[in-house]
């Protein structure tokens, strides 16, 4: 029986098939133990009307071999076509992705030579559910979606994270001052697991300073953990603050399975032209050959590129006159990397995987604590267009809705309290949200919301959604209107 760890590999679009051959033909060359099963992906697949982008039997090798190796693929444009990568992403369960951003400099231009950061971004909730209606005339919403498992497994993958590869510092980014219950759950739950790690220092940083932090001062540093689509955004914001876009690889993980692959997409305008630059891929296999348990082939290839990086020979992208001895094309930078196995940088510091870093991350959740749930509300979306959108008419005419004392205790328009006592400065869109509670804030029953709705419906309104209002232990779990 071969020894050989199958994998599965797909060469994607654009420039994908250039810098997975260049990639493989490194691996192979390193000795790498892998044997890879091809399947198709990405365009041509879309194009035979396979919304996902990917044919049942891709989805059955990656069940068998656990591990995928991706070239970037190309969406097509228009409607209809689901994202590959947040289907592989949550179809296998792939909760972490994984960015090592570093500098490599001089040999990369960069303003931050000393970056050197991992950002931990959950990968499978937050608005990238895609959970989105419309809803009136005027507004559309997108469901954002946190949970507390969510966030409890992504942050202790972050700290693991730094156990494992000897990182000093989490840092956690939200937008808690104005999602508080969103973003608070996050960053209460940081808070919570932090204190189980009291080895690695831990803190918290508004997203839109962190983000500016990255850009200005990334060497502050070390692991960062955030949510799903601010984790999309600073990773790029921090590969780019290294000057290595071209350069990155990123891993997604999940229990059982995990893919590997570049951060960049398919570059149609460079493809087929051999210009492209395969590192992102590469770094991205390195990273799955340590996930196998080939930290010494990994470490190898590692250190034979860092090599090749420091003697100048250099694709296109990266290519400086001052400090580049030769521009190379994708294959022959291949072939220099390959030439250069067995070596080590000389300037830059050596690559060095533990094998313990095989070893699955061991995540182990807190039981989930069980708290009393009341319902105490309900808030009624309304599409109501009438009347010069006056608040002051809706409100009135709602009154009349009384559901065995459940009524109407105010009405929101884009979260800003309009009724009763609005300011008539405030712009109203077409999307009403009337609150009704009973005046003491008491324990009400589903009937009476059934109720309720008959009544608003049959006073001529078209009602789009319904919230429920609950409280767990007694502490209100939703948040208050502005001016309320
Ligand atoms: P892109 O990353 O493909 O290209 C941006 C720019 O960077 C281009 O000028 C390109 O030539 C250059 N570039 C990218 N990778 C390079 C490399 N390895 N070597 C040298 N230069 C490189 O981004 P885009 O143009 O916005 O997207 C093109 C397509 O890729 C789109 O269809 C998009 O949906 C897709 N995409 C796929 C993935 C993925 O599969 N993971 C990720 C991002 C984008």
């Amino acid at each position: 029986m071969s020894s050989k760890r199958k994998i599965t590999v797909a060469y994607g679009d654009g420039i994908g098939p250039e810098i997975m051959k260049a990639t493989l033909a490194i691996l192979e060359a390193a000795g790498a133990q892998i044997e890879p099963e091809v399947i198709e992906i990405g365009e041509q697949v879309y194009l035979k009307g396979i919304s996902s982008g990917m044919e049942p039997s891709a989805f059955e090798s990656l069940k068998r071999t656990k591990v995928f190796l991706k070239s970037p693929i190309t969406t097509p444009q228009g409607g209809g076509f689901k994202s590959l990568n947040v289907t592989t992403r949550t179809s296998f369960g792939l909760f972490a992705n994984v960015r090592p951003c570093k500098a490599f400099s001089p040999y990369i231009k960069t303003h931050y030579p000393k970056t050197d950061l991992v950002i931990v971004r959950e990968n499978e909730e937050d608005l990238y559910a895609g959970i989105e209606h419309r809803q009136t005339q005027e507004v559309v919403q997108s469901l954002k979606l946190i949970s507390r498992p969510g966030s409890e497994k992504i942050i202790r993958y972050a700290f693991e994270y730094a156990k494992r590869y000897g990182r000093k510092k989490v840092t956690c980014m939200t937008k808690d001052n104005i999602m508080k219950l969103a973003d608070g759950l996050f960053h209460k739950t940081f808070d919570e697991i932090a204190k189980e790690y009291p080895e690695i220092q831990n803190d918290h940083k508004i997203i839109d300073i962190g983000s500016a932090l990255i850009a200005e001062r990334p060497e502050i540093f070390d692991v960062i953990v955030t949510l799903n689509l601010y984790g999309d955004i600073i990773s790029d914001i921090a590969a780019q603050v290294t000057g290595s876009v071209g350069l990155g690889g990123s891993a997604n993980v999940g229990e059982e399975v995990a893919m590997f692959e570049a951060i960049h997409g398919s570059a149609p305008d460079i493809a087929g032209m051999d210009m492209a630059n395969p590192s992102g891929l590469l770094n991205g296999a390195i990273m799955m050959l340590v996930h196998i348990g080939q930290p010494e082939v990994a470490e190898k290839v590692s250190n034979a590129w860092m090599k090749t990086l420091e003697d100048g020979l250099h694709t296109g992208d990266i290519y400086q006159e001052a400090l580049s001895a030769k521009r190379v094309g994708t294959q022959e930078f291949a072939q220099a990397v390959i030439e250069r196995l067995g070596q080590k940088p000389t300037n830059m510091v050596a690559a060095k995987f533990d094998s313990s870093a095989a070893k699955p991350m061991e995540i182990k959740m807190n039981p989930p604590k069980k708290v009393k749930k009341v319902l105490i509300g309900v808030d009624v979306f309304l599409d109501w267009d009438q009347d010069d959108r006056d608040p002051n008419v809706l409100g009135e005419k709602l009154r009349a809705a009384d559901a065995d004392g459940l009524k109407l205790q105010l009405i929101t328009n884009r979260g800003v309290k309009v009724f009763p006592g609005g300011m008539r400065e405030t712009f109203c869109t077409d999307h009403w949200r009337c609150r009704f509670q009973t005046s003491g804030m008491d324990e009400i029953s589903h009937s009476q919301i059934l109720e309720l709705l008959k009544q608003i419906a049959g006073l001529g309104f078209d009602f789009i959604k319904t919230e429920n209002l609950y409280s767990f232990d007694g502490i209100r779990a939703y948040s208050l209107a502005q001016g309320e």
